[in-house]
């Protein structure tokens, strides 16, 4: 326990932090940190104060140590701006390198998240952080994931792909926007309404072209909200398109097909209904 808390506070000490306490109880290691920070920068304006405004406590859960959960209380120091131009009044001290904004973990149990929830997705990767003792749901797997998605900036799209997706195969669907240049997702949404579509849409007037399926309110929204927008099928519906075309004209054609079939003879034999004999030559149509 000593050496566990020695490290922790040299981690700790990094982000103006020092170990005051480390209680073990019902399975769960407690680490309590003061603050040690006596000024900060003022995340607005930048400039610096050390006019203390007040102190609280923040718990971030940390993974676990010899399967025991570990909770760090840290506390939290908060400053008063002195720039009198400034609109804001007060602002805590950064620990952004511990964890990030409102998060209630550390960094390092969030990106254990993120690694399991870019591996298995939300639902899966929630049920295995539970058995590593990472207590979450599948929403904060995601919201971790989004979190970390990177902050570069994507070129506007052109070609995108449109389809809907199952959240609950049956019961609930959600949309999914791929920019097709890039091969990427760029857009999620619950719901695979038109007036949803057609909000994003309108944000994205650099869209030329649109696959889609053959559904009618994403066709909908691209004309609502992109009408000089080209619409097409995406592969997978065009070829659904061509099997469902091939099928109808089978089934109109299929007398004549029948009956051009029992003309056709096979070495001087007129086929029927079972077929030509294996290796059999045709000679022609009609003969
Ligand atoms: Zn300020």
């Amino acid at each position: 326990m000593v050496m566990l808390v020695d490290a922790m506070d040299r981690v700790l000490a990094q982000v103006g932090k020092r170990v005051v306490r480390c209680a073990d109880r019902g399975g769960t290691i407690t680490v309590e940190a003061c603050s040690t920070v006596r000024a900060a920068p003022c995340p607005n304006c930048r400039s610096w104060s050390c006019q203390l405004h007040g102190r609280y406590v923040r718990h971030l859960a940390e993974r676990l140590v010899l399967d025991r959960r570990v909770v760090l209380a840290v506390e939290m120091r908060r400053f008063r701006c002195l720039n009198a131009t400034c609109p804001r009044r007060t602002f805590a001290e950064d620990v952004y390198a511990l964890a990030g904004r409102h998060q209630r973990r550390t960094r390092s149990q969030a990106k254990a998240l993120q690694a399991l929830g870019h591996a298995l997705g939300g639902e899966a990767a929630a049920r295995l952080a539970a058995s590593l003792g990472l207590h979450s749901s599948a929403d904060t797997v995601l919201r971790e994931l989004c979190r970390a998605a990177p902050g570069r900036k994507r070129p506007a799209p052109r070609v995108v792909g449109i389809d809907d997706w199952a959240i609950k195969r049956g019961h609930h669907y959600g949309t999914i926007v791929v920019d097709l240049e890039r091969r990427e997702p760029i857009a999620v949404f619950a719901g695979r309404e038109a007036a949803i579509v057609t909000a994003w849409l309108r944000e994205h007037p650099s869209i030329r072209i649109v696959a889609r399926d053959r559904a009618g309110a994403y066709s909908e929204a691209v004309h609502t909200a992109l009408p000089a927008a080209k619409q097409v099928s995406d592969r997978w519906h065009l070829l659904c398109n061509l099997r469902d075309n091939v099928e109808r004209m089978l089934h109109r054609l299929g007398p004549q097909l029948r009956q051009a079939a029992h003309q056709v003879v096979v070495e001087g034999v007129t086929l029927g209904r079972q077929g030509a004999p294996r290796g059999a030559c045709l000679r022609g149509w009609n003969a």
